[in-house]
């Protein structure tokens, strides 16, 4: 039988229509009605944070936070890592900012912050890292060099759905979190996403911006998009909250399989559980060290792929080596995040595989 590297969690169908009957009753589809209300609070209890912001796709909500932290206006650099889903270097890009890429550390593939001040120069206006796989970042680092050289922080959080540091949601962290609710995701709303923030300042903002700028019936005060949840979305976001910690520990389970049949082998590179930090066990990435397990990463995803399970090289290329990149950048700048994309897979992971499923995979992988 044919498996995919994920597989959406659905709530049941009764459970949807439950929770989209009153928009069929009430006909109010989107522009922020009762059903987006509903979900954005109850997003606010889940990811223990101040404010959130609903967008159509955690894509746009990045876009858009970047515009409503006024960094569109100012112009200048963004220092960035290459080793993420290229939405992030898009959105910065969109806005008319110019990537410069930081390398990652080896052990959580995040942004390496020893080589962050190095990237400072007096254009820079902001640093927009990545919780890659749900690993969090050295948030209290970039702190420290964004108070100094006054930048602003908005992370990518589309991976760390959930996740907390030390009891405090992640979305707290920096001035703003994005936050994506694809249906690839651990969570999801089909398609959606959010920002997060403490400012209230930006609550303003960020509604009109995402509304084409309208900021009355009467008057249009920003150049803004339209990024607005629907109702039918939220729904079933809703449903899909109710059921994030039977998801969780679904995943938990096949992950604790994983470590189980990988850990002490030599070759095989797993991500270590970071202290203080929980995780939504969203990804089983896997590093491959040809050199010393015999066989690369490419070999298992062609040997994967004959007995029809499919992973995935993700982040495969590193996005300055991406067609639309690798003219203006070198993967040099980042041998790190070179090396990581050339050598990792990630495993299967969904709330549906089963154990004996993850064991057959195993086996093909050891043997
Ligand atoms: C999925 C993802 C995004 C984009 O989110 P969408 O909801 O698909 O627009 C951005 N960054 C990372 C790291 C992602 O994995």
């Amino acid at each position: 039988m044919t498996i995919q590297v994920t597989r959406s969690s659905m709530p049941t169908l009764e459970d949807y229509i439950e929770e989209i009957k009153p928009i069929f009753e009430s006909r109010q589809l989107t522009n922020m009605g009762p059903v987006y209300k509903k979900f954005q609070h109850a997003l606010i209890d889940y990811l223990k944070v101040q404010y959130l912001s609903l967008f159509t796709n955690g894509h746009l909500a990045l876009e858009t936070a970047i515009q409503a932290l006024g960094l569109k206006e100012k112009g200048g650099e963004v220092i960035t890592t290459p080793f993420t889903f290229v939405s992030t270097t898009h959105a910065i890009v969109r806005n008319g900012l110019i990537p410069v890429f930081c390398d990652i550390n080896f052990e959580h593939y995040t942004i390496d912050v020893q080589k962050i001040e190095n990237l400072i120069t007096e254009k820079t206006v902001a640093i927009i890292p990545v919780h890659v796989y749900g690993n969090l970042c050295d948030v209290d680092s970039i702190e420290k060099i964004a108070k100094k050289h006054n930048l602003k922080v908005i992370y990518d959080g589309a991976h760390a759905f959930g996740t907390t540091y030390k009891g405090i949601g992640v979305g707290n962290f920096g001035d703003a979190t994005m936050f994506s609710f694809h249906a690839t995701k651990c969570f999801h709303s089909v398609e959606g996403g959010a920002v997060t923030f403490s400012d209230p300042s930006y609550r303003k903002k960020l509604h009109n911006l995402k509304n084409f700028g309208i900021n009355g019936p009467e008057d249009v005060e920003d150049i803004g998009g339209n990024a607005k949840l629907d109702e039918f979305r939220a729904a079933m976001g809703i449903c899909n909250l109710r059921r994030m910690d039977e998801c969780i520990n679904a995943r938990r389970k096949i992950y604790e399989r994983y470590v189980e049949r990988f850990s002490n082998i030599s070759g095989i590179k797993l991500c270590t559980p970071q202290t203080n930090v929980t995780q939504n066990y969203a990804y089983f990435p896997v590093y491959f060290d040809k050199n010393i397990f015999g066989k690369s990463r490419d070999d298992i995803f062609d040997l994967l792929r004959k007995h029809e399970i499919y992973t995935r090289k993700y982040f495969y290329p590193a996005i300055n080596e991406t067609s639309c990149y690798k003219q203006q950048y070198s993967y040099k700048d980042t041998p790190v995040a070179h090396d990581v994309a050339l050598n990792i897979l990630a495993l299967p992971m969904y709330e549906e595989l089963s154990l004996t499923d993850v064991d057959r995979i195993c086996n093909l992988i050891l043997n």
